[in-house]
C-alpha cells in the first residue's frame, strides 16, 4: 500500500476507471459521489410505468470494438463482454417514413480493415452508382491522409467540400456524426469526427463493429466497477457532493456537507458543467474554470415505448429517414425487455419544443410509418438528458489531465482531446489520470 490517499471526485465512468487503476496498483482510493448511485451520465434508473418498477437505462448507449480502454477495463472488472453486449457487425438499416427500407450498408465480416468498409460501400443499397464511387473516394482519401486536416471546421463543409452527396450525408454521415458526436453536422468539428472514423475503420475489421449492451448499464459499467474497487480496499462515498478542494501543506482538503478530509492527490472526474464551482478555492486553476464555463451542450432524448405482446422489430436498431427519430433498438431482442422499444433524439432540434407525451406520440407515429404492423404503444417514457454532452464544435478548447497544480488532475469525457464525449473518452482519462499519479 502505498502512503498516498487520492481523492477522486465522480463517480461516472471516468472517476470509476480512475479509482480502479489505482486500487490496482495499490493506492489507498476514496471516491465522492454527488448522488446516491454511480454511473453518472451512464446509467440505469428505476421508473414506474402501469403501477409497475421497470430498470431503464438514461440512454440507450451504443460501445464501438474500438472502445479498447472500456472493454479491457471491464474485462478486469470481471465483466463476460458475451453476456454484456450484442456484438454486430457496422450495419446501417435506415428504415424511410413510407415503411420501406432506404438505405442498406453493412460491412462484410470476412473481409480485414479497410476493405470490409470499402467492399461494404460497393455493395451497399440506396445510393447510385456515382454515390458509392464518391463515397469509397472520400474514404481511401481519408486513409492516405491518415484522418488528419489542417484547420478543423463544421463537418457539413468538409462532406460538401468532398462530394458526398445530399442522400450520403443524410444516410450514412449524418446518423453517423449524431451518433459519435451528438452534435448537428452544420456545427459539429471535422476532427474529431475523423478521429473516430480512424480508429473505427483502421486496425482490426472489429473496431468497427457494435456492441449493443445486453444487460441494463450499471450491471456493465458502475456495478462491477464498484465491487472491483471496494474489493481491492478503496472507499466509495454516495450522497457527498464535494463542495469544494483546498490546498495544504502536504496536499489538499476535500470538502463535503460532512467537513473536510486531508488527501495527497486529487482526481476531479465530474463533467464540466460541475468544474468551476468545485474550483472556487483554487486560484490558479481559475482558468480551467472559465474554459469550461463557455462550453455549449447537446440534449439527448431517448423514448421508450411498450408495446403488446409478441411486438418484435425484424432487427435489433434500426435508423429512420426524414423523422424526428434517429435509432430505434428492439430491447426485447437486446436485453430481454419484450416488447420494449427505445428510439435516440440526439442534438438539438425542433423536438425540443415538444412536451415529452408531445414527443413520444410523434415518435410513436414515426415508427408505426416506418413499420407498419406496430398496433398503439401501451405506455412511453421519455428521458431527457438536457446537458447529455458537450457540444464537439470546431477547436473546443479542452483542458489537459494534469494541471498547474501538482497532485491534482482532471479526468472526464471532456479531457480525452481526440474524442467527443463518449464512454471511451472518459475511461482513457480516468486511466491517464491514474498513470499520472502513479508515474510521480
Ligand atoms: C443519454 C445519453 C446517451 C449517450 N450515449 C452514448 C453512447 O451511445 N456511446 C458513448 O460512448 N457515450 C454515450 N454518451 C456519453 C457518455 O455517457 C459520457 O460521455 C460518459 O458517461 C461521461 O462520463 P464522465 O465520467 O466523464 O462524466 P459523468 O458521467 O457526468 O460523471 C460525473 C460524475 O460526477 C458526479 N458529480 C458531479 N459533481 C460532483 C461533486 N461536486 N461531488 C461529487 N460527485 C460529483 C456526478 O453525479 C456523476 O456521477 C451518452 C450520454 C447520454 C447522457
Amino acid at each position: 500500500m502505498h502512503k498516498s490517499h487520492v481523492a477522486i471526485i465522480g463517480g461516472g465512468c471516468a472517476g470509476l476507471s480512475a479509482a480502479a487503476t489505482l486500487v490496482e496498483r495499490g493506492y489507498q482510493v476514496t471516491l465522492f459521489e454527488a448522488s446516491s448511485q454511480l454511473g453518472g451520465r451512464a446509467r440505469s434508473v428505476a421508473v414506474e410505468t402501469n403501477g409497475l418498477l421497470q430498470i431503464l437505462d438514461n440512454g440507450q448507449h451504443i460501445f464501438l470494438g474500438a472502445y479498447s480502454e472500456t472493454l479491457a477495463l471491464l474485462k478486469k472488472a470481471g465483466v463476460d463482454e458475451k453476456q454484456a453486449f450484442l456484438r454486430l457487425p457496422l450495419q446501417i438499416n435506415m428504415q424511410s417514413s413510407a415503411g420501406m427500407p432506404a438505405f442498406k450498408f453493412k460491412s462484410i465480416n470476412f473481409l480485414p480493415a479497410p476493405l470490409n468498409l470499402l467492399f461494404g460501400l460497393i455493395f451497399c443499397k440506396g445510393l447510385s452508382l456515382n454515390e458509392r464511387v464518391n463515397a469509397i473516394k472520400f474514404m481511401r482519401f481519408l486513409q492516405t491522409t491518415d484522418y488528419q486536416i489542417i484547420a478543423d471546421k463544421p463537418l457539413v463543409l468538409f462532406l460538401i467540400n468532398n462530394l458526398q452527396s445530399k442522400k450520403l450525408i443524410q444516410y450514412l454521415w449524418e446518423p453517423l456524426c449524431l451518433a459519435a458526436l451528438n452534435t448537428p453536422l452544420e456545427k459539429a468539428s471535422t476532427r474529431i469526427f475523423l478521429n473516430v472514423l480512424r480508429d473505427t475503420f483502421s486496425g482490426s475489421k472489429h473496431n468497427s463493429d457494435f456492441l449493443l449492451p445486453r444487460q441494463d448499464l450499471s450491471q456493465i459499467i458502475s456495478e462491477p466497477l464498484a465491487r472491483y474497487i471496494q474489493h481491492k480496499g478503496g472507499t466509495i462515498k454516495f450522497n457527498q457532493r464535494v463542495r469544494n478542494v483546498t490546498q495544504t501543506d502536504n496536499g489538499f482538503n476535500v470538502e463535503t456537507r460532512n467537513g473536510q478530509l486531508p488527501f495527497s492527490h486529487v482526481v476531479i472526474a465530474t463533467s464540466p458543467v460541475r468544474v468551476a464551482k468545485i474550483l472556487s478555492k483554487l486560484p490558479k486553476l481559475s482558468n480551467v474554470g472559465e474554459q469550461t464555463e463557455t462550453y455549449q451542450y447537446q440534449p439527448i432524448y431517448t423514448i421508450y415505448l411498450q408495446y403488446p405482446a409478441h411486438t418484435k422489430l425484424p432487427a435489433a436498431i434500426y435508423g429512420l429517414t426524414d423523422a424526428t427519430s434517429q435509432w430505434v433498438f428492439d430491447r426485447g431482442i437486446l436485453c430481454d425487455q419484450k416488447n420494449l422499444i427505445a428510439v435516440i433524439v440526439s442534438a438539438e432540434g425542433k423536438h425540443q419544443k415538444l412536451t415529452q407525451d408531445e414527443l413520444a406520440f410523434e415518435v410513436a407515429k414515426e415508427l408505426n410509418r416506418a413499420f407498419p404492423s406496430l398496433q398503439k404503444p401501451l405506455w412511453h417514457k421519455v428521458i431527457a438528458e438536457k446537458r447529455a454532452t458537450f457540444s464537439c464544435v470546431p477547436k473546443l478548447e479542452r483542458p489537459t489531465n494534469r494541471t498547474s497544480l501538482p497532485n491534482l488532475y482532471f479526468a472526464g469525457d471532456y479531457t480525452y482531446p481526440d474524442y467527443p464525449a463518449t464512454i471511451e473518452g472518459a475511461v482513457r482519462s480516468g486511466v491517464y489520470c491514474a498513470t499520472l499519479i502513479d508515474s510521480i
